[in-house]
């Protein structure tokens, strides 16, 4: 173990040689190749194909995917740093990277057949292809339970109706897994995954998402109308989709920790930066004890998170079950992530309040994370759950 002594705006760290060397590779490219497209994205809410490309190209698509599937063949660990560097810039890139890897293709990863990893995994791992990943319908959020899509056995395969919504790339992924019904008598062991491909019959994105933040992201829904969809693309055993995809969002809510910290990072080195140069009477605001506190507040607050999406992400390595773990690191980072923004864009005064400085947008875009992948109210329900088993 290391300790990173920069400067003030970038707290101590607790990450071995390797590590700080990727994590600052990670940073230099958010600084040279994201940074100045952050604006023009989430103006038109759009992000640019080309980045997408470099982000393959970097290696973080597909990071914890082993080469011989075409991925870099790194570990979770690293995943969650490069979301959280990306984060640090613009949380739009780090979603995305974060939909792709945890969830659409560590999903198929975990539980996909020897071919269905040749077939579909390959080509998210080396670029070919992007990810989506569907649980959320528009009557079963926080009870993702209550999926109501359906998946009926048919000739060949499986016909697959209803609809998926707030989906992750769901209009320019080219692979999305999504979980239907099977069996409704079974309740959520009644829940399949299946692998769904971009320009199947019956299967197109729909209304695309108008956003309060992580704007330049893609939100959408998908629609099914009599889709065939082969056996073979059926992920995991029948009836196992939902079992599965919790054990996914364990992974997921690491992700989103990751997400949540690189923005508060983000916003906290703003202000950091502000209160140096904003003189009022006479003095830079970072001499105010009043703006000295803020800062305090945030930098323990974003330690703090940090510590936790660490211990969540190495116990996930480990190979160590961690439902309690990822939800306190998400629970915790998001909140935090959500505070220390507005903190950081009352530090700026009411210049703060505009475009021209960048709080507004780590603010917006920090809010995402108390709701994706299980709100904060969800996450306290896990948390006692769990902690109540082992009482
Ligand atoms: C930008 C964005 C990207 C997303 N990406 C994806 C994706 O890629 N794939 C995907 O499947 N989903 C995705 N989602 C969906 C997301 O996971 C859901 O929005 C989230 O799980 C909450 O569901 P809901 O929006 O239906 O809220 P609801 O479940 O309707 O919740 C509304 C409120 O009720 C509270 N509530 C609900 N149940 C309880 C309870 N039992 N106790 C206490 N409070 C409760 C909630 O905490 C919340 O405050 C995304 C959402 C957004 C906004």
């Amino acid at each position: 173990m290391t300790q990173d002594t920069a400067d003030c705006a970038q707290p101590l760290t607790v990450l071995a040689e390797d590590e700080l060397i990727f994590r600052d590779s990670v940073r230099e490219f958010a600084e040279a190749r994201v940074r100045p497209l952050v604006r023009e994205m989430d103006e038109h809410a759009k992000i640019s194909k080309a980045l997408i490309d470099q982000l393959f190209e970097l290696g973080v698509m597909g990071i914890e995917v082993p080469e011989v599937y075409g991925g870099a063949g790194g570990r979770f660990f690293h995943s969650v740093l490069a979301v959280e560097e990306l984060s640090r810039v613009d949380g739009s890139v780090g979603i995305s990277v974060a939909a792709h890897n945890s969830l659409c293709s560590n999903h198929i990863y975990q539980y996909g057949t020897e071919a269905q990893r040749q077939k579909y995994l390959v080509p998210l791992a080396s670029g070919e292809h992007l990810g989506a990943w569907g649980l959320t319908e528009p009557s079963a959020g926080s009870d993702a339970s209550g999926t109501k899509s359906t998946a009926a056995r048919a000739d060949g395969g499986w016909i697959v109706n209803g609809s998926k919504n707030f989906i992750t790339h769901a209009i320019h992924a080219d692979t999305c897994v999504a979980m239907a019904v099977t069996d409704r008598g079974k309740k959520s062991k009644g829940i399949s995954a299946f692998i769904f491909e971009k320009g199947m019959k019956g299967f197109s994105p729909s209304k695309k998402e108008n956003k309060l933040g992580l704007r330049a992201s893609e939100t959408a829904s998908v629609v099914f109308e009599d889709c065939l969809v082969p056996e073979d693309q059926l992920l995991g055993e029948e009836g196992q989709g939902f079992v599965n995809s919790m054990e996914i969002l364990d992974g997921g809510r690491i992700s989103i920790a990751a997400l949540a910290l690189g923005i508060a990072q983000g916003a906290y080195e703003s202000a950091v930066k502000y209160s140096k140069e904003r003189q009022q009477f006479g003095k830079p605001i970072s001499e105010f004890q009043a703006i000295q506190f803020k800062l305090a507040n945030m930098a323990t607050q974003i330690d703090a998170a940090r510590l936790l999406m660490y211990r969540a992400a190495w116990m996930k390595d480990e190979g160590k079950k961690t439902t309690k773990e990822s939800s306190m690191a998400k629970l915790f980072a998001s909140e935090i992530s959500v505070n220390v923004c507005e903190e950081a864009i009352q530090v700026h005064g009411g210049y703060g309040y505009t475009k021209d400085y960048p709080p507004e947008k780590y603010w917006r875009d920090s809010k995402l994370c108390t709701i994706g992948e299980g709100t904060s109210e969800i996450q306290r329900i896990i948390i006692a759950r769990e902690i109540l088993k082992q009482i």
